[in-house]
């Protein structure tokens, strides 16, 4: 697989400072792909100079010039699908369906939204006798996990550069690759140099640079909830702006009245999706005990069907192997039932994980409380819609979830008493504008539409 041996920082590929590497692997087969720079505190020094020295002119470009360029950002990226559905098939291991439809069709999607934002977005506005200025904050640390990885990149670097904000990009080691190839579109789109600029690099070191670097105004991180603890308390020390995407526990709740088969099945497949890898993911599922063992026979139907090697892919890498197999067994020892799938290898080669289904498994468990990141799915018994809710909303976490009901207007009326930040009604639709992010530990800071905008985006008023 192509790789660059250099960064991407202001404007053209610049050797590394060191010369050490990190192996790209594929988690499908387990070969080394290919091998990138190890970014250091040096790298990331360079790249965050870089990105102040664009910033003034960025910032001043007026929002239609702004809008062009992340319009052209879009068609870079558009045309790069073959490549990018490609290197997210050999780092992520992602299905080459879900590769192209979402990994590389998605991101476009939300650069088409930031370039139309930024057009139409009012960067000032009268209160009173005051001008409120919504301007740019600055230069802004993006730090991405692997899970979806150009969305991650693509969701904060288009907002960042909606507002006026310069970025330096720091994603995940896991997949780097998919990162150059971003670093290529933004060259090819003729943003100025230095207003996007790419480092690879492992998490404690250049992340961490990345973090604490006195240039850097605003650390938008998305990944684990440990990872983002440390940075909130770096960000606060410094006294910075930091926007947190964390973990997740969400919860499908399942209202009586619903159509139980779609819900049932519509949520097991969720959660299969990505392998299980997504933030999101509806890891508990709540039933009605009048329903309860009809909706385990669905569950287990629906997650036989995704097999691994066709419908979903391997998890990233070993170490999350690891840690998704040691849940499954913490969950049998804790007296869950397992369903079916399981800690056994599904086949030979490759870090795959069967789709796994626990039932009779109550809310102080850890397969309850605990963010698993894979195929792994919970099914919770509830007496009552007070229960169901108590159960709910019973974790540290509040990122996603989903309602079924008889009617939109009662499963709308549930999900307005969830403390989660987006919740799908009767199964939803996605909207690339609705704002994305956590309550409670699952962390702070919107991502996608207007409201991911404003993050990026200070305040100053004149009187008058
Ligand atoms: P991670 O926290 O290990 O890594 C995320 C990023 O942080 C990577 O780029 C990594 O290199 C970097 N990093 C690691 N240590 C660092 C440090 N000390 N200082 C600075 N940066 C550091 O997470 P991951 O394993 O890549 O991703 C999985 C996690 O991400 C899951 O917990 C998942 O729930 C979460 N996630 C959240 C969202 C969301 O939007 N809320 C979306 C996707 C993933």
């Amino acid at each position: 697989m192509k790789a660059h041996d250099a960064m991407y920082i202001g404007g053209r590929w610049r050797p590394a400072a060191t010369a050490e590497t990190i192996a790209v692997v594929n988690p499908a087969d387990e070969r080394t792909v290919a091998r990138v720079p190890a970014g250091t505190a040096e790298d990331i020094d360079a790249a965050v100079r870089a990105a102040r020295a664009a910033f003034p002119g960025w910032a001043a470009t007026p929002p239609a010039g702004r809008a062009a360029r992340i319009a052209a950002l879009r068609d870079a990226l558009a045309a790069r699908a073959d490549a990018f559905t490609e290197t997210v098939v050999a780092e992520l291991g992602a299905p080459p369906d879900l590769a192209r439809t979402v990994h590389a069709g998605l991101p476009v999607v939300i650069a088409a939204s930031f370039a139309e934002l930024a057009a139409a977005h009012s960067f000032e506005e009268a209160v009173g006798n005051s001008t409120v200025l919504l301007e740019p904050v600055g230069v802004v640390g993006a730090i991405t996990p692997w899970n979806y990885p150009l969305h991650q990149i693509v969701a904060k670097a288009a907002a960042a550069l909606a507002a006026g904000c310069a970025v330096v990009v720091k994603p995940s080691e896991e997949t780097p690759l998919t990162a150059q190839l971003f670093a290529e579109a933004v060259h090819e789109a003729d943003l100025p140099a230095g207003t996007v600029n790419v480092v690879t690099g492992l998490g404690p070191v250049a992340g961490a640079a990345l973090a604490a670097h006195d240039g850097v105004d605003l650390v938008s991180f998305t990944g684990s909830t440990a990872v983002g603890r440390r940075i909130g308390a770096v960000a606060g020390a410094a006294v910075k702006r930091v926007t947190l995407e964390l973990g997740g526990k969400s919860a499908s709740v399942i209202l009586p009245g619903a159509d139980l088969r779609t819900a049932v099945r519509a949520s097991v497949a969720q959660v299969m999706f990505n392998s299980g890898q997504t933030c999101s993911a509806w890891s508990r599922l709540l039933i009605h005990r009048d329903q309860y063992e009809e909706a385990v026979a669905l569950a287990a139907e629906e997650a036989a069907g995704h097999t691994p090697g066709e419908r979903i892919g391997p998890l990233v890498s070993e170490r999350q192997l690891r840690r998704v197999r040691g849940h499954i067994d913490k969950a049998v020892a804790e007296g869950a039932r397992l369903v079916t799938g399981g800690p056994a290898a599904p086949r030979g080669l490759g870090h795959y994980v069967s789709p796994t289904v626990f039932a009779d498994v109550t809310p102080e468990m850890a397969v309850a409380q605990e963010e698993i990141f894979g195929p792994v799915v919970a099914l919770l018994r509830y007496e009552d819609e007070e229960d169901a809710l108590r159960i709910a909303n019973g974790t540290v976490y509040g990122l996603g979830g989903a309602v079924w009901a008889a009617d939109d207007a009662t499963a709308a009326a549930f999900a307005r008493r969830m403390d989660a930040g987006q919740i799908d009604v009767n199964g939803g639709r996605f909207n690339p504008l609705a704002p994305f992010g956590g309550h409670k530990r699952s962390g702070f800071g919107r991502e996608l539409g207007a409201h991911g905008l404003a993050e990026y985006l200070q305040t100053k008023s004149l009187q008058f």
